[in-house]
């Protein structure tokens, strides 16, 4: 079922490092430029023109008709917020986001979330655990291990600290598409997951609720939000698996 796993080439693994590095910056730049009273859309306009200025499309921008550049979710949203003009950020707010760039034909996608401002201790661990559940998935992503093996890491450590993983999204590959097989749920599945091979490129993305693992599409038809209420975090890295371990691409 499904189409096959494609196993990128150096020249490949090359030009998505300079996609994924593009993708960091633009992330590093946002988070240092990130405050309190700054809208969304003024988010997601730096993100557009920076993708802008190394040669880069913004890969969000139109796919599936989604109306940004950048993915903007805060609080109880989880993922695919669509940057307003009318909402401004404020203290406390806990904000992933999430920003993906084509460069030369190939992709990268990365997420982070930040804490605006002084947010409360539940936000602050939230934030804490999903970037370390996305550091375990990394960390399995060797040769010799399978796709289940990276979600297992991850719900683990998420679930030892009383969150949930959110069931609805996955992770991906990723590579000359945005979204490649293999899925990369947050979850364990029964049965038997890919093999993990030299030169699979992975996009790899816990998401991760304070409360309950439910989620729903809200009418805008894309922002997923929490089922109670609570607040949810995001991190994601683009990953190729080497025969010397795992190597993050979305990285400065
Ligand atoms: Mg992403
Ligand atoms: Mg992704």
């Amino acid at each position: 079922m499904g189409e096959a796993i494609v196993l990128k080439s150096r020249r490949e693994i090359d030009l998505m490092r300079d996609a994924n590095r593009i993708v960091a910056e633009t992330l590093v730049l946002l988070e240092d430029k990130i405050a309190v009273v700054m809208t969304t859309a003024e988010l997601d306009s730096l993100a557009e023109k920076n993708a802008g200025a190394n040669g880069a499309r913004p890969a969000f921008k139109g796919y599936r008709g989604f109306p940004g550049s950048l993915c903007v979710s805060i609080n109880k949203q989880v993922v695919h917020g669509i940057p307003d003009r009318n909402v401004r950020l404020r203290d406390g707010d806990l904000v992933s986001i999430d920003f993906g760039v084509e460069y030369k034909g190939y992709f990268g996608d990365s997420a982070i979330t930040v804490a605006v401002g002084n947010a409360d201790a539940e936000s602050r661990n939230l934030l804490a655990i999903t970037r370390e559940s996305l550091a375990r998935g990394i960390a399995a992503a060797v040769i010799g291990n399978r796709v289940n093996d990276i979600s297992r890491a991850v719900q683990v450590h998420v679930e030892a600290h009383g969150f949930s993983v959110v069931r609805q999204f996955v992770g991906h590959g990723i590579g000359a598409s945005l979204h490649e097989p293999p899925e990369i749920p947050n979850y364990q599945r029964s049965g038997r997951t890919p093999k993990l091979m030299d030169g699979m490129t992975l996009a790899i993305e816990p998401m991760v609720n304070a409360g309950t693992h439910e989620v729903r599409v809200m009418r805008d038809g894309w922002t997923v939000e929490t089922a109670d209420g609570r607040p949810s975090a995001h991190f994601e890295h683009t990953v190729v698996v080497t025969d010397n371990g795992p190597e993050i691409l979305s990285r400065v």
